[in-house]
């Protein structure tokens, strides 16, 4: 069986390629997880020896102790994604055995999350939603069965001898003197251990497997521990708590799952995953096929931190304004600003599934983003930076309609119109005093076309006791106006953007730019808090067309010349939307000199 991608052999270790010198993918693969890739081959290959029959069933497993970021996302893709294209069901299951950490709003804000990016665990009018804190019961009397059998003990040594003497990669463990007790002795611990006759950490329960094997998750490792926390979900039922690595498998087995998708961080993982499974197979709980692990490297995005951890950190000592500030790289964070769920799927496709953990630029997503919203909003004007224009010889209290199209590609989405006036808001940048050598906007006596309306010339300026412009003057072409017969005998090069300064609306908008400064803001151990970015938001009051009032919340648009905006979802209010800006239309960000 060919099992190869991007020159990828599967057996790969990670972190033993990397793409390019900086380990950065800067284009697009073309292996789209819809084209063929490696966990594909394998479920093809079981659906020709019909090992599940033809049924693909796999699970999307988030411990409900934060928010999911754009990491979450990939993995969401892929197994939702490979599930639907198999016409099989993704299961939506939390894996809360962590009592300390979860939470219901985590466990909301997943719901949504997986949601709005487009999935769904509905099969048959069934719905997949588990929880591993269900099986609590069932695990608990796994944890009796494989104690009868043998197969796991009691040990009464505390947390650090228990990880000293683990052994390194180089040295075999030493086993516990508790090791060898009996399995009526380590039965009858077990369950005092469960009625909360011990005090946490005073045993725990192991599973007997190799303390002499290279591979050290091997080395009996820990299945249960006692914690006094209180569980979101099961309250103070409980007083044992099974491990990730006990409970992860057999949660899987349960629920019939057929290809258990994972990062590669647990490839070493994999062989106590199948001995779980075979050890309860055998004991007669468990059914043959068992569940397969398979693992495909993380997402590793330029520019964005995805530790939960110090994501945590981030919104704790108020460096970002909250989970969803639109600058973190979480799904509700990037919601808020405005990215749409299919340029964050686009972008999963075509970084397809490898084995090798490697960097994607961030350039992929913002081109991902650019793609999918450049045919999609209307486009609007914006004036970030205002500057007034005053147009002498127009008449005082008189305006005119103009009108542009809503989308330039698209005439049958019709026209939006606003009002002409003599005093414009436009943007500072296109007025310059001293205009450089093949400069085309204004200056005096220079002549530009206000875009949709009417050519204007420069005639002179209004500055305050500061050398200050306060104003700029022009003079306006009567038989000009863009669309009317005859207006284009006017050879003018520049074309600036305007709006009327009695019929705009004054908007609060937010320019957000990449939180961290560098591509790998915690790389190698670093203090990710000094790469951050302290540019990253800059708030303007800006002078919108009229029509953007109007706007609803997470309503995009495309102001023109400056990139693609959203009506902020929490701060809008009806009648006065307040914008994020998604992106720039085009990539102006600096990168570094290598
Ligand atoms: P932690 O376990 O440290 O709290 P986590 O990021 O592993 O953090 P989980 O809730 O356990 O969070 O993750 C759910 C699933 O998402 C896991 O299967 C995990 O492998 C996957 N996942 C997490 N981060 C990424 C990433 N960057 N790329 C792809 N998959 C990811
Ligand atoms: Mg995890």
């Amino acid at each position: 069986m060919n099992i190869e991608l991007n020159n990828t052999r599967s057996d790969t270790k990670p972190g033993q390629h990397s793409h390019t010198s900086t380990g950065v993918i800067t284009s697009a693969s073309n292996e789209p997880t819809t084209a063929s890739n490696f966990i594909r081959h394998i479920i093809d290959h079981d659906n020709q020896s019909g090992k599940w029959g033809q049924r693909v069933e796999t699970r999307f497993p988030p411990e409900p102790n934060g928010y999911l970021h754009i990491g979450h996302a990939k993995s969401i893709y892929v197994n939702f994604g490979i599930a639907r294209n198999y016409g099989g069901v993704c299961h939506l299951r939390f894996d809360d055995t962590n009592p300390e950490k979860e939470d219901v709003e985590y466990v909301n804000s997943i719901i949504d999350a997986v949601r709005w990016l487009g999935f769904d665990w509905h099969k048959d009018g069934r719905e997949h939603l588990y929880f591993a804190s269900d099986y609590y019961d069932k695990l608990y009397a796994f944890a009796e069965l494989l104690i009868r059998r043998g197969k796991a003990y009691v040990d009464s040594q505390n947390t650090e001898q228990i990880r000293t003497t683990r052994g390194t990669l180089t040295e075999p463990g030493t086993p516990s003197p508790y090791r060898s007790r009996s399995p009526e002795k380590n039965l009858a611990l077990f369950h005092r251990m469960r009625a909360g006759e011990f005090s946490e950490g005073e045993h725990v329960l192991r599973a007997k497997i190799d303390m002499g094997s290279p591979n050290i998750n091997m080395r009996d490792p820990v299945i249960y521990r006692i914690r006094f926390t209180n569980h979101y979900r099961t309250g103070n039922t409980w007083c044992v708590y099974p491990m990730y690595d006990y409970a992860h498998c057999i949660s899987d087995a349960l629920e019939n799952i057929t290809h258990s998708l994972c990062t590669l961080e647990f490839e070493n993982h994999r062989p106590l995953y199948q001995w779980f499974l075979a050890e309860l197979a055998d004991a007669g709980v468990l059914t043959h096929p068992l569940p397969q692990q398979i693992e495909f490297s993380r997402l590793n995005l330029t520019y964005v931190i995805t530790s939960k951890r110090k994501l945590l950190q981030l919104v704790e000592e108020k460096h970002v304004d909250g989970w969803d500030d639109p600058r973190m790289p979480t799904i509700v964070g990037l919601r808020r600003r405005g990215f749409t769920p299919e340029s964050i799927r686009l972008m999963c496709e075509r970084t397809g599934l490898t084995k090798i953990n490697s960097w994607i630029d961030f350039e992929l997503l913002e081109a991902a983003l650019r793609e999918d919203l450049d045919e999609k909003p209307p486009r609007v004007i914006a004036v970030l930076d205002p500057l007034k224009l005053i147009i002498d010889n127009y008449p005082k209290d008189c305006e005119e309609i103009c009108s542009a199209p809503v989308h330039p590609r698209h005439p049958d989405r019709g026209i939006r119109t606003f009002p002409f006036s003599r005093e414009l808001w436009i943007e500072r940048e296109d007025f310059n005093e001293n205009p450089p050598k093949g400069y085309f906007r204004l200056f005096q006596g220079n002549r530009v076309r206000l875009r949709y309306g009417f050519v204007v010339e420069c005639t002179s300026i209004e500055k305050d006791d500061h050398n200050h412009i306060l104003a700029v003057h022009c003079n306006y072409f009567p038989d000009s106006k863009s669309g009317t017969q005859g207006s284009n005998h006017y050879k003018i090069k520049g074309n600036i953007h305007w709006v009327s300064v009695p019929h705009a609306y004054r908007a609060e908008v937010r320019l957000y730019d990449r939180l961290f400064k560098e591509p790998q803001p915690d790389a190698g151990g670093r203090n990710f808090l000094e790469a951050l970015n302290p540019n990253a938001k800059r708030v303007v009051t800006a002078y919108l067309e009229p029509g953007a009032q109007k706007f609803l919340p997470e309503d995009r648009a495309q102001f023109e010349r400056h990139g693609y905006f959203v009506a902020d979802r929490v701060n809008s209010v009806p009648g006065q939307p307040v914008f994020n800006r998604i992106v720039s239309l085009r990539s102006s960000w600096m990168k570094p000199k290598s």
